[in-house]
């Protein structure tokens, strides 16, 4: 069978019409296009959402009679251009993650048509801060110091799919905690965090690279310096998530970070199963009663001010860069595709002939916004509009 398919577009990097050429899964060949191509149609790597709690209605941090059913986070991401993912794991009793890990492990095995778009697991807490503010929506009664031994179980429970964890160098022994994941290859980031500068320091020292959605998870008030804040927007060595639902951080806040990260911010969504649904109040596990607004604000019904998660996909944090002119779209593209892979694979372009196709096609609309037009993962058509 002949599963060769061309596609034509703009790059995303520079805007040269393409005519690229995918077989075996594979970009076989990647020149100028030989016909006119559409002004407004820009073709680049499939976005990579480092942080997926749920989507649309579905919840990796819940355990489903029927596991095939999280099978459809993958297919609705594909619309909105994520061809990878990392459910994320959030705080919980140690038996329950197990139980979590291994349904994502499972979910794997049994849907051959997804389990490529899950990349890895992200397992969040439970070695953060117990501190309200910081700690988030995290439940406090499973917060706890970071343990080697109950980490490396999980790690073989996931079958090696754990490829990041998010902690706070806080507690004693986090040092320790982080030499061994790295040794393990697995990516640490900082967040939910409470540590003092010395204690971030420590933490790049012992291996962590990277901090988990900057600017969140924090106090309300902060003392002006120093503080875990600026300790991390100072370090070179980590690279930085954020939300860019237009919610989580104001514009200028965003566009300070850019400045202090440079190449190294990159987006994740956040998303919890809200996001993707219609409006309307809902009844969350944690959190309680929460209204998503037709704006895509997911706030507790009792305080508006008060978000309870990210109801928004990572398409609508570019958009966000986008329209507000935060970043200009080659960058924007690389903050939610390449940047994040390039955190477990240094150097790669994906994007480049002989890689993996995973490849989206996007519509610039008139409102400086993406609309997805074609989805490719692994060389496969996955979506079209
Ligand atoms: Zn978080």
């Amino acid at each position: 069978m002949d599963d060769r398919l061309t596609l034509f577009g703009k790059s995303y990097r520079d805007g040269t019409p393409l005519e690229i050429q995918i077989s075996g899964g594979k970009l076989i060949s990647s020149k100028a296009s030989s016909q006119p191509v559409a002004e407004d149609v820009f073709i680049g790597p499939g976005f990579q959402d480092i942080q997926v709690n749920g989507y649309a209605g579905l919840d990796y941090n819940f355990l489903h009679d029927d596991v095939l059913a999280l099978g459809q986070i993958s297919k609705e991401l594909f619309k909105v251009g994520v061809t990878t993912h990392f459910p994320t794991i959030i705080t919980n009793s140690a038996d329950q993650i197990s139980k979590l890990i291994r349904q994502v492990v499972s979910l794997r095995e049994k849907d051959k048509s997804t389990n490529q778009s899950i990349g890895g697991i992200h397992i969040e807490g439970p070695f953060i801060s117990a501190e309200d503010g910081p700690r988030g929506a995290h439940p406090k009664e499973f917060v706890q110091v970071p343990d080697w031994d109950l980490f490396q179980k999980w790690i073989e429970e996931s079958e090696g799919l754990i490829r990041m964890v998010t902690l706070s160098p806080e507690w004693k022994g986090s040092g320790a905690f982080i030499e061994k994941c790295v040794e393990n290859g697995i990516l640490v980031s900082i967040g939910h965090t409470n540590a003092t500068h010395e204690q971030i320091i420590n933490a790049v020292k012992a291996g962590a690279r990277l901090s988990t959605h900057l600017g969140n998870g924090s106090h309300q008030l902060l003392a002006r310096h120093p503080n875990y804040l600026w300790s991390q927007l100072a370090e070179d060595q980590l690279s930085a998530t954020i939300i860019a639902d237009g919610y989580h951080l104001p514009a200028e806040v965003i566009r300070v970070f850019k400045k202090a990260k440079d190449e190294k911010l990159l987006l994740v969504s956040d998303s919890v199963s809200l996001a993707g649904m219609q409006p309307g109040d809902y009844e969350m596990h944690i959190g309680g009663q929460v209204t998503l607004t037709p704006e895509g604000k997911l706030h507790m019904r009792s305080h508006s001010k008060m978000l309870a998660g990210s109801a928004m996909n990572i398409l609508q944090g570019v958009n966000f860069l986008l329209k507000n002119e935060l970043a200009t779209l080659s960058e924007t593209w690389e903050m939610a595709s390449i940047r994040p892979l390039r955190l477990f694979v240094p150097d790669v372009d994906s994007f480049q002939v002989g890689e993996k196709a995973d490849l989206i096609l996007a519509k610039m609309l008139p409102n400086n916004s993406l609309e997805i037009l074609k989805t490719i993962k692994n060389g496969r058509e996955v979506y079209a509009s």
